[in-house]
């Protein structure tokens, strides 16, 4: 036993190998499984919601810590995705910098993942040298296998903005029904859509409408995606088998393509191209005259986006290629949102396989559908609900909602997040059964057996087996039931989480815990037992605490700090999973304090849902009148907030506070000046002013005799003379 009082079992592979990065990046070892993990880069220009935490990094990061749990090479990247002309235009109409705006934001969005515990092993942006490095050398590759066509059309330039307008930053008249308010790409009365800007009567840029627009003929370099299908068809039907996909949006598990663009004429070419600043630079590609028309142009923000996971790694590592081009030793798990589907499963794939280089493609597919608020939409442009950045103002626990969040996670249906259900999740689940199975046992070894762990003398542990607890048959029946249902449950644990079932292995996490609880409940732990059993006791309690020792390697993929919490009360270090219910905390060893691990929400008369649904809008028309929809909403996600306004080191809401307080203090201030520097001729005259205005309304409410309206000349007189007064006086001070 060490001094430290543990006394742990020894085995190859029991603890978790904890990563040190001092010794350098994690790296794919040869001929073992390893782990590449993705989630959807967010977009920079917005604050990222619960519905897109839940769908992409939250689900991610369950998932890397699944396989960092088994020991298994693994490396989960991600990053905000900057490029494009949203960012563009905003950065314009701040002014600020494209850079400086995604710099900001991506601080914004750090922030909000910190506070979740998303644990990246890299976490970076796509506006790096190694990012145009790489999108440019994929680019060249396409080229150099003639995957491209050029093709020019007219596009709608602003003269004074000096730059080519995406659809959405113009509007102008419907051709069909006259709605002069028709945006570039459709008609929101008649719902006319329009393949070009260029179609719209009197077009006008959205910045300013005073701005003078023309037509110009710009030329655009197109991938061929039709090319490329026969190749991308032959990769999704192998693919598909050997990552176990489920259906999704665009093959079905069955290998029947659903995907509407891939369907009757199959795959258009794509422009890859746009006129831009705040992008890639399209790279010369030595064809004089390809060269002069590209000259310029940026690569459109599709095709870089997805670049950007390996372009990350290798802000990582410059060894990125043992990850990214080694298909035969890593595994590629990716996690997104519903609509996100499309660019990981046919447009980034087909640009890979376009390079003809040995990139590791997708293996495992997971995405997730919509998350609701209340009764309303999250996942739409509009500003309803919980943003990543408010669920700490809530002043619960980051286990708390990761739990809340991943037990609602949309795996095959849109769920809805409800105020309600969170407090239930924490009280009526995590207290009540968690928390409480993990408590009780701790506490009781703490008080009665001076937190030393009770059981046979020199036990050496291992895999659990039900022991002849000498001529009590029933006792022995218990243990041999509870060793197997912990087994079932354990193995079921490991499938979901496989599988990226992820809702179903926190179910069965928390079925765990409940058993724990059955166990003692059979057992009848209490004085009673430790006085007249007393063998029987610590048996008893021998199982449970090292099925504690487990839950906190099941529970440490969704509650990474609830894990730490049940570790310290065991005195014991981070564990591997293991494949069979074992003894690994063995007697003698000294457990530490008993602490709670949750924390009641109190909801009497559900007061606090109440004041929750008031915070953050608890119905669509409420959250409409708070936030209303803006056209700067980025479809992916919330309302954008000003660059200006993003305070990321201090909380934004003391700062507001802070400011308003200030500017009041200053007004109050010069109100007081301007009354001590009055002349007396302006005081008098401000009286006589205060007193007509009195008077007139006086006769108006009956309560004084006269002619209402002539006083009211006689009002008006003595307020242009007092203004008047006022003119000269200031003239004076500035003269
Ligand atoms: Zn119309
Ligand atoms: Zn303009």
């Amino acid at each position: 036993m060490s001094a430290s009082g543990r006394n742990i079992r020894q085995a190859d592979g029991l603890l978790m190998n904890i990563h040190d990065p001092s010794t350098g990046p994690v790296l794919p070892k040869d001929g073992e499984r390893n782990v590449l993990i993705t989630s959807a880069l967010p977009y920079v220009n917005n604050v990222p919601h619960l519905g897109n935490i839940i769908g992409s990094t939250l689900s991610a990061d369950v998932f890397a810590r699944y396989c960092r749990t088994l020991n298994v090479p693994t490396l989960y990247i991600c990053g905000t995705d900057e490029y494009g002309t949203a960012t563009e235009t905003k950065a314009l109409e701040e002014g600020v910098t494209p850079l400086e705006l995604c710099t900001k934001f991506h601080q914004l969005h750090t922030e909000v993942y910190k506070w979740f515990e998303i644990g990246f092993d890299k976490w970076g942006r796509t506006s790096t040298p190694e990012h145009t490095k790489i999108t440019q050398e994929v680019y060249l590759s396409l080229h150099k296998n003639n995957l491209f066509r050029l093709e020019t059309s007219d596009q709608t330039y602003c003269e004074d903005d000096k730059l080519f307008l995406a659809d959405r930053f113009v509007e102008g008249t419907c051709p069909q029904c006259g709605y002069d308010d028709a945006r570039g790409d459709q008609c929101d009365k008649c719902s006319l859509t329009f393949s070009s800007p260029t179609e719209l009567l009197n077009p006008r840029c959205k910045r300013n409408k005073a701005h003078k627009l023309s037509v110009r003929p710009s030329t655009h370099a197109c991938v061929r995606l039709d090319l490329l299908q026969p190749r991308l068809e032959e990769w999704l039907q192998k693919a598909r088998v050997k990552g176990h996909w489920g259906s999704n949006a665009v093959i079905t598990a069955q290998g029947e393509i659903v995907e509407p663009r891939m369907l009757g004429e199959g795959l258009r070419p794509s422009a890859v191209t746009r006129d831009l600043r705040w992008g890639v630079e399209v790279p010369k590609t030595g064809n004089e005259e390809e060269d002069k028309a590209m000259d310029g142009k940026v690569i459109y923000v599709w095709f870089d986006a997805p670049i950007g996971y390996p372009s990350i790694t290798a802000t990582y590592t410059d060894q990125w290629e043992k990850w990214w081009k080694n298909p035969d030793n890593v595994d590629l798990y990716q996690f997104m949102g519903k609509d996100n589907v499309y660019f990981h499963t046919v447009l980034f794939p087909s640009m890979l396989i376009g390079t003809g280089q040995p990139w590791t493609m997708l293996h495992n597919i997971s995405s997730t559908q919509y998350l609701n608020y209340e009764d309303t939409k999250f996942s739409k442009s509009r500003n309803v609900g919980v943003f990543g950045n408010n669920a700490q103002e809530t002043g619960q626990p980051a286990s708390v909602w990761r739990y809340y969040l991943l037990s609602q996670r949309p795996e095959n249906n849109d769920s809805s997040f409800l105020w309600s259900k969170f407090i239930a999740a924490n009280n009526n689940e995590l207290l009540a059964n968690l928390g409480n199975f993990v408590n009780r046992v701790v506490k009781f070894v703490n008080a009665k057996y001076s937190s030393v762990v009770p059981g046979p003398e020199g036990f050496a542990g291992g895999e659990a087996v039900a022991e002849a607890s000498g001529s009590d048959a029933a006792a022995t029946q218990l243990d041999a039931d509870f060793i197997s249902d912990i087994n079932a449950r354990l193995t079921e644990y490991r499938q979901s989480m496989e599988d990226t079932k992820l809702r179903n292995g926190l179910t069965v996490g928390m079925a765990l815990s409940a058993r724990g609880n059955q166990y003692l409940q059979d057992n009848s732990l209490d004085n009673a037992l430790l006085a007249n059993q007393p063998e029987r006791c610590g048996r008893v309690l021998l199982n449970a605490i090292n099925l504690i020792y487990l839950l906190s390697v099941v529970f440490h993929p969704f509650m990474p700090t609830t894990s730490e919490g049940i570790l310290r009360q065991l005195n014991a270090p981070a564990r591997s999973l293991p494949e069979k219910f074992s003894i690994d905390i063995l007697p003698g060893h000294t457990l530490g304090k008993a602490e709670y691990l949750f924390k009641k929400i109190d909801n009497v008369n559900g007061e606090q849902e109440k004041k929750w649904q008031k915070q953050f809008g608890g119905d669509a028309h409420v959250a409409e009148q708070v936030n209303p929809a803006g056209p700067q909403g980025h479809p992916e996600g919330g309302a954008v907030p000003k660059v200006k306004d993003i305070a990321v080191t201090a909380s934004k809401k003391a700062e507001h506070e802070a400011r308003k307080a200030a500017a009041a203090k200053n007004k109050k201030a010069a109100a007081a000046e301007a009354e001590k520097n009055k002349s007396p001729a302006e005081k008098e005259l401000e009286a006589k002013v205060q007193a007509q205005g009195a008077l007139v309304a006086s006769i108006r409410k009956g309560q004084a005799e006269g002619d209402a309206d002539a006083e009211q000349i006689k009002a008006k007189e003595l307020k242009a003379e007092l203004a008047e007064l006022r003119k000269k006086l200031k003239e004076a001070s500035i003269a």
